[in-house]
């Protein structure tokens, strides 16, 4: 890879974490304003999963296919339709994952189209960027990080999360390096 192409790749990568983040933001506001999650939810029921989805017209495919060795993904249904295809359902940061494609990704797919995440899409950083800043919003997560001793793996139990995502926010947010 060129340097030039190296750059210019460099630059959509930035510009869909830029917008990622953002978006995240503004929907966990409104998802506040709309009383489907509160802002100082720790965690995300199965119940506000499903709301959040289905307000977004998307709907939650539990994934069974034992063949199928893909651990989630979308698929669009429609103009502005989609599925959301995963195995876990408390697996909540995965669900939010790929409504980050939803948000990021759909206008470019075509209809029946699906993303299957292998982390080698260019978007797949961006849509754990989303996933990461709707889940765990900057006050509660700093307000929780100070309460807990800044020790990771006690604040992923409050968030019923696994280690690696809340180290990632922590370095998201500037709290630890
Ligand atoms: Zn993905």
């Amino acid at each position: 890879m060129t340097n030039a192409h190296y750059e210019k790749m460099r630059s959509i990568v930035d510009r869909k974490e830029y917008w990622a983040e953002r978006i995240a933001v503004d929907l966990r506001n409104y998802l506040d304003e709309k009383q489907i999650l509160s802002a100082n939810d720790y965690q995300i029921s199965e119940e506000a999963l499903e709301k959040i989805v289905t307000h977004f017209k998307g709907s939650l495919v539990e994934l069974t296919d034992t063949d199928d060795t893909r651990k989630s993904y979308i698929k669009k249904t429609g103009q502005d339709t989609f599925e959301i295809h995963y195995r876990d359902r408390s697996d909540y940061m995965t669900a939010f994952h790929e409504l980050g494609h939803a948000f990021l990704d759909l206008d470019e797919m075509n209809d029946g189209e699906e993303i299957a995440c292998d982390g080698l899409r260019l978007s797949d950083r961006a849509a754990w960027l989303f996933a990461r800043t709707l889940a765990m919003p900057r006050d509660g997560f700093e307000t929780l990080a100070v309460e807990k001793n800044y020790n990771i793996r006690d604040i992923a139990d409050v968030y019923r999360l696994n280690y690696y995502p809340v180290l990632l926010r922590g370095k998201d947010l500037n709290i630890w390096k």
